[in-house]
């Protein structure tokens, strides 16, 4: 079997590049060794979130944001999406501090998204927090949107798009194959002239595979929801000083995660819960919002992830092979970046680059033997990036 392009792994990440390459008349198929949206892009708290990014990401996360709210238009569902804002509070004056600190940060590299409210303005969002907060930092087009919704909605457009799909087929190695690449699987080779690297928590192990040889740690972030309760909170809360992700949904439902990790076992497909951890934040929880406190937990789960070493992706070209891109290691922030990293990847898989700054986000910062500076990236032959 033949196509432009093959992308091993069908979460949020490879359909969204499948989507936005056929959009480009690149044919492709993805190579799925379970099913579309089986690990971490159907169990993730479907966080919608550019505050509090890296530097690196904001660019990204920014356009990825627009994309949101565009959803509709990009694979005829909204995904669930609410535009909620994203919160995080300053318990304390240094809490505080630390957020003027950022705020100044951004405002300093030219974004205006991240805006500092006081006390007066956190209250009035967060009328029924407990007293003695002191103001926060807000994103207020940030929101949530619904990661099962949002997957069969992906599946369904790529499907509609002419992408041909591979579900339960693992991609097991890679091989030249004339200027492009053969890919064998456990259904037989797949030949396309170019690989996108999607493979999420298993993805440098396929990276290896093309010369570019790092790790990442599998890592089992979690999250628990409640049963309905009555409707006390707009935006998804974050604090400064505790881990914390709250978000109470339009029905009520109370979903709670932030940093919780279980035991990632990508060998076995299996997250194993720790559920001190969980009663730790909903200790942080009802401290906050104490009329909570006879709140049900109905569910608690976990998905497989990828974290790097310094907490923010791996996208772009292969720094060893040609006609090879990864995006991957997304650290549990990577539901918001999908809609976008799809475009970013269709865009250098059809012109050798991209308009979005991918500085410090390519794999080259990993490896020894490549490792470039911003502006030798800038200039390099593999990946165009034009600033601004
Ligand atoms: C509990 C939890 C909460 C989270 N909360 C948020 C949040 O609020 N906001 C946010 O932005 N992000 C969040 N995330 C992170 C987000 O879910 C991920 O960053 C994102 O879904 C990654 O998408 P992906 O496509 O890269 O990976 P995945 O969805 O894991 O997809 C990778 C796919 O590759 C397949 N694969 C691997 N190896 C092979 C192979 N050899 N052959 C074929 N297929 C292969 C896998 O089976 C898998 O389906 C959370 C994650 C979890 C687990």
């Amino acid at each position: 079997m033949t196509a432009d392009v093959v992308i091993i792994g069908g979460g949020l990440h490879g359909c969204s590049a499948a989507l936005n390459l056929s959009r480009r008349n690149l044919s492709c198929i993805i190579v799925e060794k379970d099913h579309v949206g089986r690990h971490a892009s159907s169990a993730n708290a479907g966080g919608v979130r550019t505050l509090m990014r890296d530097p690196r990401e904001i660019p990204l996360a920014l356009a990825s944001l627009d994309l949101w709210h565009d959803m509709q238009s990009l694979v005829d569902d909204d995904c669930g999406f609410e535009e909620t804002g994203q919160l995080r509070i300053a318990e304390t004056p240094e809490d505080f501090e630390t957020l003027r600190k950022r705020a100044e940060l951004v405002k300093g590299l030219g974004h205006s998204h991240e805006e500092l409210i006081d006390e007066k303005e956190l209250y009035r969002l967060l009328p029924h927090m407990r007293p003695g907060c002191v103001g926060g930092l807000i994103c207020r087009r940030d929101g949530s949107g619904n990661p099962l919704i949002a997957m069969r909605a992906f599946r369904a457009a790529v499907l509609k798009a002419g992408v041909t799909l591979h579900e339960g087929v693992a991609a097991t190695g890679a091989e030249r194959a004339g200027e492009g690449w053969r890919v064998n699987t456990t259904a037989g080779p797949v030949e396309a002239g170019m690989v996108v690297n999607c493979a999420g928590a298993w993805a440098d192990r396929v990276a290896g595979w093309f010369g570019d040889h790092i790790t990442v740690t599998p890592a089992a972030p979690m999250g628990m929801i409640t049963a309905r309760l009555p409707h006390l909170v707009g935006p998804v809360v974050s604090s400064v000083s505790r881990y914390l992700s709250l978000k109470q949904f339009e029905n009520g439902t109370v979903l709670i995660s932030g940093h919780l990790r279980g035991d990632a076992d990508r060998d076995r497909n299996i997250a194993a819960l720790k559920m001190g951890d969980f009663a730790e934040r909903a200790r942080t929880v009802l401290d906050l919002f104490p009329q909570f406190s006879q709140a049900q937990v109905v569910r608690f789960w976990a998905g497989i992830e990828a974290i790097t070493d310094d907490g923010s992706p791996i996208i772009g070209p292969s720094a060893n092979s040609p006609n090879v891109i990864h995006a991957f290691g997304f650290n549990g922030h990577g539901f918001e970046l999908g809609p976008k990293v799809g475009a970013v990847v269709a865009e250098i898989a059809a012109t050798g680059g991209t308009n979005t700054p991918l500085d410090g986000l390519t794999i080259h910062r990993f490896l020894d033997n490549a490792k470039m500076t911003a502006t030798q990236m800038a200039n390099s032959e593999e990946i165009k990036i034009a600033q601004g």
